[in-house]
C-alpha cells in the first residue's frame, strides 16, 4: 500500500487532499496544529503538533512516504496577510516549517515532496492595472511581492529548488491562485474574499439588511479556483516528471464587485454594495495557465458560478445554524 504524508491536514486544502488520496487507497498520515474544523479527517493517523519544532518534524517524518504534501503555513485572507500586523509571525512560522520539513524529508531519503507556493510571489509592478495583470511563471523576477507572505513563499520556493538541485529530491512546486470551496475559513478573520462575500450576503439575507460592505472600490480584480480543480492539478503535477514552479489557478478574472453580484445572484437577493476602507492587496491578479496547459494538459473544470454556488450553500447553512 502506498503511503502519503499531508502536512497542514487540519486546514482547508490539506483536509480535501487527505480525503482525495484516501479515496485512491493510500495510507495517509495527517499532521497539523489542529483537527479539521468542519468534518472529521479520513486520515489513518492524525498527529497534532508544531512543525516549527525540528524534533517534532523528525518524529512525524519517521519513515519513507511515497508522497509528501507540504501545505502547512501561517496563512489567511487579506485581513490577515495584507494589514502588516502579522508579518513577523507569517515569515518566521512558515519559514521554520519549510526548513524543518524539507530537511527531515531529506534525512529520511524521501524523494517526492509537493510545496504549495502562492500567486503572492508575483511582483507588484506587474499587477497595478486591474485589466491586464501579468503572472506568467517567468515574470517572478526581479522580485517585488507586495507582502511578506509572498517573500516567504519565494524564499521557500528557492529552498525547495536548492534541495532538488543539490540532493536530487523530486520537488514539485505550485503557485496557487485563490483557492475556495466548502470547508474553508469563513468567519475567523482568516477567510478569503469568496467566503467573506458569501457570509456577508447570507447574513444580510437572514437579517433582512439591504446592503453589504466591500473593502476597497470593488474594481480590484482576481480569479478563483474551486478546490476540486486545485486537488486535481496538484496530483497531476505531483505525479509528473516536472518540478515547476507552475501556476494552479483559474483564468476567469472578475472584479470584486462582479464577484459580489454573482454571489447575490446565487443567493437570490439584490443588495447595495457599500465600499469601505480595508486591506486589498494588488490591484489586479489572475492566473496565467499557458504553462500548465502546455506541460500537463490541465485546465479547470468548474466555472466560477458552479464553484461559488457550492460554496455559498455551504456557508449559508453555517450562517443559518448560527442564527437558528
Ligand atoms: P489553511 O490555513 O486552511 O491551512 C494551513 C494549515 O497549516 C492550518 O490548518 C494550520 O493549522 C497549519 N499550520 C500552521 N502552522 C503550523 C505549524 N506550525 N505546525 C503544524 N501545522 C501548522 O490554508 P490553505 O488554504 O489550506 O492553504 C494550504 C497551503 O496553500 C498554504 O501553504 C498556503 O499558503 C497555500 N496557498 C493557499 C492559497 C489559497 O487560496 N487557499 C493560495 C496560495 C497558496
Amino acid at each position: 500500500m502506498k503511503k502519503a504524508l499531508v502536512l497542514g491536514a487540519g486546514g482547508f486544502i490539506g483536509h480535501h487532499m487527505v480525503n482525495r488520496i484516501k479515496g485512491e487507497g493510500f495510507w495517509v498520515r495527517g499532521v497539523d496544529l489542529k483537527y479539521p474544523e468542519f468534518s472529521e479527517t479520513k486520515a489513518d493517523d492524525f498527529v497534532i503538533g508544531d512543525l516549527r519544532d525540528p524534533k517534532f518534524c523528525r518524529y512525524v517524518i519517521d519513515q519513507g512516504f511515497d508522497e509528501v504534501y507540504q501545505l502547512a503555513a501561517d496563512m489567511g485572507g487579506a485581513g490577515y496577510v495584507f494589514t502588516g500586523d502579522n508579518d513577523a509571525d507569517i515569515m518566521h512560522n512558515s519559514a521554520m516549517i519549510n526548513l524543518n520539513v524539507l530537511n527531515a524529508c531529506y534525512k529520511r531519503n524521501i524523494k517526492r515532496i509537493f510545496y504549495s507556493s502562492s500567486a503572492c510571489i508575483y511582483p507588484e509592478y506587474n499587477q497595478m492595472d486591474p485589466e491586464s495583470p501579468k503572472t506568467s511563471e517567468d515574470s517572478a523576477y526581479p522580485a517585488q511581492p507586495d507582502s511578506e507572505y509572498g517573500w516567504e513563499k519565494l524564499f521557500s520556493e528557492r529552498l525547495y529548488l536548492a534541495y532538488h538541485r543539490n540532493y536530487g529530491m523530486k520537488v514539485r512546486i505550485a503557485r496557487y491562485h485563490n483557492i475556495y470551496g466548502p470547508e474553508g475559513a469563513w468567519c475567523d478573520g482568516r477567510e478569503k474574499v469568496p467566503a467573506a462575500l458569501c457570509r456577508k450576503v447570507a447574513m444580510a439575507k437572514i437579517k433582512g439588511e439591504g446592503f453589504i460592505e466591500v473593502w476597497g472600490d470593488g474594481k480590484q480584480t482576481r480569479s478563483f479556483l474551486y478546490i476540486n480543480d486545485c486537488i486535481d492539478a496538484t496530483l497531476l503535477l505531483m505525479r509528473s516528471d516536472w518540478t515547476g514552479p507552475v501556476n494552479i489557478g483559474s483564468e476567469e478574472m472578475v472584479s470584486i464587485d462582479e464577484l459580489a453580484h454573482l454571489v447575490m445572484g446565487i443567493a437570490g437577493v439584490n443588495l447595495d454594495i457599500r465600499h469601505i476602507d480595508g486591506p486589498q492587496g494588488v490591484r489586479g491578479r489572475t492566473s496565467d495557465n499557458r504553462l500548465i496547459y502546455k506541460m500537463l494538459g490541465w485546465m479547470p473544470k468548474f466555472s466560477l458560478r458552479e464553484g461559488l454556488k457550492k460554496t455559498y450553500l455551504w456557508i449559508e447553512s453555517k450562517v443559518n445554524n448560527q442564527f437558528a
